[in-house]
């Protein structure tokens, strides 16, 4: 086998030509401004050249689906674990087995058989008007649902995965009943219609249609980066021993029928080292998986928090139930 390599390699100098760099084709629902800077960097770095498409997640894993063995995809990057816990069950992940990404991400932002690995951490937090509430009022997810909160809270749509990962969490903590009784209360306090947007549900606590919302954490960064004035303020509901705060990731996973599958895994490894996690994390505020690297100064700044660690494949396995109940508590 080596002789005939040699004999390839002697031939293609002969000819003067290069042995041609790996190739990566990486379908991604991560904006295109979020990676095109990371995949440069790591171009630099490695020699392997990167190709990528941008879709969104549903979109984009029905072509996985539908090209299958014929597929140019190596990776499959997207955000939500509801998201990648989906394209695993649908089998167009595979496991892969690597001592280094184990090493780097917590096992709780990974699949449990490591088809899909975290990359960025976003939280879905609780911000509030600053005018209306005082933090010592706040306390946890489960208190927006008493009645003190009536007409006070604003939320966005059920239809989106990330409240509906947040709600499998809390089917998962509390048990079906109780989560339940948690969302129709949520619906009750609702001082507005859900919105599309978390950053319309922020503007309107901002604007005093509401005093309090959830969202995810670089929603409330980028927001106050083009209007630091704004009257909103974090907080970091559920800590001491109240389960932490929600949150999810951002990641990706070696697409099954990958012909670069051994290169894949080195994007991915490289990606949730030190060299390549603050170039993911910070460009959307978003924190770093790996316990090893800092956040970007500007979200540290916003405090340090407790996270649930739930593993966070349940927000896939529980997805539909928590869309059922969701539906029946009325959340729009
Ligand atoms: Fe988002």
């Amino acid at each position: 086998m080596k002789k005939i390599i040699c004999s390839l390699l002697s031939a293609a100098s002969l000819l003067g030509t290069a042995v041609a760099a790996p190739t990566l084709t990486v379908y991604s629902s991560r904006k295109s401004n979020l990676i095109e800077h990371v995949f440069k960097a790591y171009e630099k770095t490695s020699g392997v050249k990167i190709e990528y498409m941008t879709d969104k997640a549903g979109p984009l894993l029905q072509k996985l689906m539908a090209e299958g063995a014929h597929s140019k995809a190596d990776i499959f990057m997207t955000v939500d674990a509801g998201n990648l816990w989906t394209a695993a069950e649908q089998g167009v992940l595979k496991g892969v087995d690597s001592e280094t990404l184990r090493a780097n991400i917590p096992a709780f932002y990974r699949d449990p058989s490591d088809r899909w690995f975290g990359l960025s951490l976003r939280a879905r937090t609780i911000v509030y008007n600053p005018n209306k509430v005082k933090p010592s009022e706040l306390s946890t997810y489960e208190d927006l649902a008493s009645p003190k909160w009536k007409g006070r809270l604003a939320l966005r749509t059920s239809k989106k995965v990330y409240n509906q990962s947040l709600v499998a969490m809390l089917i998962e903590n509390h048990g079906h009943r109780e989560a339940m009784g948690l969302v129709q209360g949520w619906v009750s306090n609702l001082g507005a219609p859900v919105f599309a947007k978390d950053s319309m549900a922020l503007q309107a606590v901002a604007a005093g249609r509401a005093d309090v919302t959830l969202v995810n954490t670089y929603y409330y960064g980028r927001l106050m980066r083009e209007n630091p004035d704004l009257p909103l303020s974090i907080f970091w509901p559920n800590q001491g021993d109240q389960g932490g705060v929600h949150v999810n990731v951002s990641g990706a996973g070696v697409v099954r029928h990958s012909k670069n599958e051994a290169e894949a895994v080195k994007l991915l490894e490289w990606l949730s080292s030190e060299a390549g996690q603050n170039l993911f994390s910070d460009v959307n505020m978003e924190y770093p998986v790996n316990e090893k690297v800092a956040p970007s100064e500007e979200i540290a700044a916003w405090g340090s928090f407790r996270p649930n660690t739930t593993n966070l494949a349940v927000a896939g396995r529980r997805q539909r139930e928590a869309i059922m109940l969701m539906d029946i508590a009325g959340y729009k």
